[in-house]
Parts: structure tokens; C-alpha cells; sequence
């Protein structure tokens, strides 16, 4: 099992007091904290290898291009792409999504094709194919989820057609924590020649992902959701798509040979990484995914599951508290209601007793009017969460009903 104690000694922020009460931080949905591992290994490439990457003839600046490209291996090897080039460093899950939107879309959505997302997206996996409909004339397709928040399969199957071009859908949802049945749902759009883009924000920190495996053909993620620095991300792609799709961004470093008459490409994976990447981040992530390694994403689904599974039950007991989101293979997010109380009003008087939870609507707002609500409060979990924390966010809840009745 793993040792829970020692981890969070891994995580400085942790200790500190909110209010003077003990910090307890539920909000790992929208971004995670970092490990001393990681603070460290960037403290050490700014204080000794900082230089821009792939561009100076100097001794630092090929250190730190040797470092940003041993992290594009160490992300290779975590989502065991079959190449190296398959892998693009992105700002984040959102400007990975756009880049495909923009570029596949580019290439091989024309009028009258169809791009199907799910009921669940966060507007990251919605609004960048709006665009791209409303480019090309195209139309967006909703699979409909049911009642606990889980994809409608039969729907899926019947809205897939000759016209579809994309399937788009989230691996995890970040307000239910449904896991969606993404191997099935590739298995279904390959039958019909369709790819499949998934939406990693919420499941890489929580599961093994094996790209080759699910056979998906993009999968996208932030680096801080998974305990590294903000403004980076990944894009993995399939070779043949990436080949194919026009670069997104015009720039620094995409290029081969530039002349005002015509301007040739560079290869990929550079191809997509126009102007000075955040290569500091591309080695924070590298850190944080050899962290991840190093305790086991299978001990950490473990526990986390068990810990989910806890808090559901003990959240479960509080009269008048009511869980969005009750699918059968979930993650680490919790959402809920209090009946007769605002969420806003919940989050607020939470942080008073020092937990951290996030209220609104999370960046689902067509979900939200699916569920008939305005927005949720949400507990997000992370390995370094404890069931004593969990203990205390229910004593809290208590005390916030107590107050308002
Ligand atoms: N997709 C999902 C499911 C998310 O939860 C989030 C962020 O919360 C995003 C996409 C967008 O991630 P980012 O803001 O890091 O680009």
C-alpha cells in the first residue's frame, strides 16, 4: 500500500494552515500541487542549464536542449507512443485540443461533415470544434449521457456515420468523475474509419494510459493537472495524422527554409512547436511523470479508488446531500449539493474551516443544464489526500447545514 504520510511530506504546500486550521485541499480537479522532486529539478535547470533550446552553438544551450528532449522520451515512455516525434509540447490540454481543431481540421472536415463530442465535455473539447463547424460548415453532434452520468453507448453508435470526421470525448469527466469506456468508444469509431481524440485532462494522473493499447489517435493533457508547472502540456498524435495536418502556428522552429516566396517546414514533432516552447516546463513534467513512476500510477489508482469509495459512502450519510455524478467505474471527483444551499455558499464557508473545494459549474455549462442545475460543489482528490480529510470535509459540511438551518 502506499505510504501516504511520507507522500505528503513530498509536497511542501501541504503542510501549510488556512486560517490557522490545517489545509485541506480538494481542489486537485483543477490543479494539482507539486512535489519537492519537481520544485527541485527546477530550481537546478534555471540555476544551472537555463538556456533557449535548439538554437545557440553553446555549451548551456545544448544541456538544455538535451534535457527538453530526454523529457519528450520520459513522456514517450509514460503513454508508450511508438515514436518519439509523436509527442508535442503543448501550452496545455486546451491549446492541445485547439491545435488539432485548427489543424485536422484544416485537412478533413469540410461542409456537411460531423464531429461528435459527448454531453459531458468541459467547454475545452466543445468550443474549439464549434469553431471549426462554424469555419467549415460543419455540424457538432452531442452524445447524450443518462441519469448517473454515463454515455449513452447505443446513442454514440447510432449518431457515428458516414459524414462523422472526429470523435472528440474526455477520458474522465471533471465534474461526475465518470471514467468513460474510451477503449470501447475507439474500438466503435475505428469500425467506421473514424478517429477518436481524448480528452486526458482528467485521466492521466489517475490511470495508466497506454496510447498504443486504446489505439486512440490523439490524446491530450495539462502538465499541471498531473504535478508539474502550468503552461505545458501534451499532444500525442499518430504519425499519419500529424504528417498530414498543416502546422497550426507560424513561427520560430516550425520551419525548414524560409524565403518570401515560399517557406518549407520543419519535421515533426517541431513542426507543431513554433517559437520558444515552455521547455522549463517540458522538464517540470518530465520530473513529475518520473515521480508518478517511480511511486506506480497502479498504486496510486489503487488508493485513490479506495479513497473515492470512502468518501462517497461517509458523503452518502449527510441528509440532504445530494452526489451528481454516480456512475459505476468513477474517479477522484466528487460533486454534490446541499439541499437548499447555494454552492457558492458551500465552497465559501468550506474554505472557512480550511478545505478547499471548487463550486460552479466547472467549465460544463451544457452539462449542468443536462442535470437541471447551475453548478456543483466539487471535491477533487489527489493521492496525498487522506481519509482523515475526508472526515473533515464531512464534519465541515455539517456545520455549514447547522448554520444555515
Ligand atoms: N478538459 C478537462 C476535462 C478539464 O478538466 C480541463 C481543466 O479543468 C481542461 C480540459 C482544460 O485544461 P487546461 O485548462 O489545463 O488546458
Amino acid at each position: 500500500m502506499l505510504d501516504v504520510n511520507k507522500i505528503r511530506n513530498d509536497f511542501p504546500i501541504l503542510s501549510q494552515k488556512a486560517y490557522n486550521k490545517p489545509l485541506v485541499y480538494l481542489d486537485n480537479g483543477a490543479t494539482t500541487q507539486k512535489p519537492q522532486f519537481v520544485l527541485d529539478k527546477i530550481n537546478k535547470f534555471y540555476s544551472s542549464q537555463n538556456s533557449n533550446i535548439h538554437r545557440g552553438a553553446h555549451y548551456l544551450s545544448e544541456q538544455a536542449t538535451a534535457e527538453y528532449e530526454k523529457a519528450r522520451l520520459t513522456i514517450k515512455q509514460f503513454v508508450n507512443a511508438n515514436h518519439l516525434h509523436e509527442i508535442i509540447f503543448t501550452k496545455g490540454t486546451t491549446d492541445s485540443i485547439n491545435l488539432v481543431a485548427f489543424s485536422y481540421g484544416e485537412k478533413f472536415v469540410n461542409e456537411g461533415d460531423e464531429i461528435l463530442v459527448s454531453e459531458m465535455e468541459h467547454h475545452s473539447n466543445i468550443v474549439p470544434w464549434q469553431l471549426l463547424c462554424e469555419r467549415k460548415n460543419a455540424t457538432l453532434k452531442v452524445i447524450p449521457i443518462n441519469d448517473a452520468g454515463e454515455l449513452i453507448m447505443s446513442e454514440f453508435e447510432k449518431l457515428i456515420n458516414k459524414n462523422t470526421k472526429l470523435v472528440a470525448v474526455t477520458h474522465v469527466s471533471n465534474t461526475l468523475g465518470t471514467i468513460n469506456p474510451i477503449k470501447e468508444i475507439i474500438r466503435v469509431a475505428h469500425k467506421n474509419n473514424v478517429p477518436v481524440l481524448i480528452d486526458g485532462a482528467q485521466g492521466i494522473q489517475h490511470t495508466k494510459v497506454n496510447v498504443q493499447e486504446l489505439d486512440c489517435d490523439f490524446y491530450a493533457f495539462s502538465g499541471h493537472k498531473i504535478y508539474a508547472e502550468t503552461g505545458i502540456g501534451i499532444l500525442y498524435g499518430k504519425e499519419k495524422y500529424l504528417n498530414s495536418m498543416p502546422p497550426y502556428q507560424g513561427g520560430g522552429n516550425m520551419v525548414d527554409i524560409v524565403s518570401f516566396e515560399k517557406t518549407t517546414y520543419n519535421e515533426l514533432p517541431h513542426k507543431f512547436e513554433a517559437g520558444t516552447t515552455n521547455f522549463g516546463g517540458a522538464i517540470s513534467l518530465s520530473a513529475a511523470l518520473q515521480y508518478i513512476s517511480n511511486i506506480g500510477i497502479d498504486k496510486i489508482s489503487e488508493y485513490e479508488l479506495d479513497l473515492l469509495n470512502y468518501a462517497t459512502e461517509k458523503l452518502s450519510e449527510i441528509e440532504g446531500l445530494v452526489i451528481y455524478g454516480t456512475a459505476n467505474n468513477k474517479s477522484s471527483a466528487i460533486s454534490f449539493l446541499l439541499d437548499g444551499i447555494h454552492h457558492y455558499d458551500v465552497g465559501v464557508m468550506l474554505d472557512k474551516t480550511g478545505v478547499a473545494v471548487r463550486t460552479g459549474t466547472h467549465c460544463n455549462q451544457p452539462l449542468m443544464k443536462r442535470l437541471g442545475i447551475t453548478g456543483t460543489v466539487r471535491a477533487s482528490f489527489s493521492f496525498y489526500n487522506t481519509k482523515e480529510e475526508v472526515d473533515i470535509l464531512c464534519n465541515s459540511i455539517n456545520r455549514v447545514k447547522q448554520i444555515f438551518s
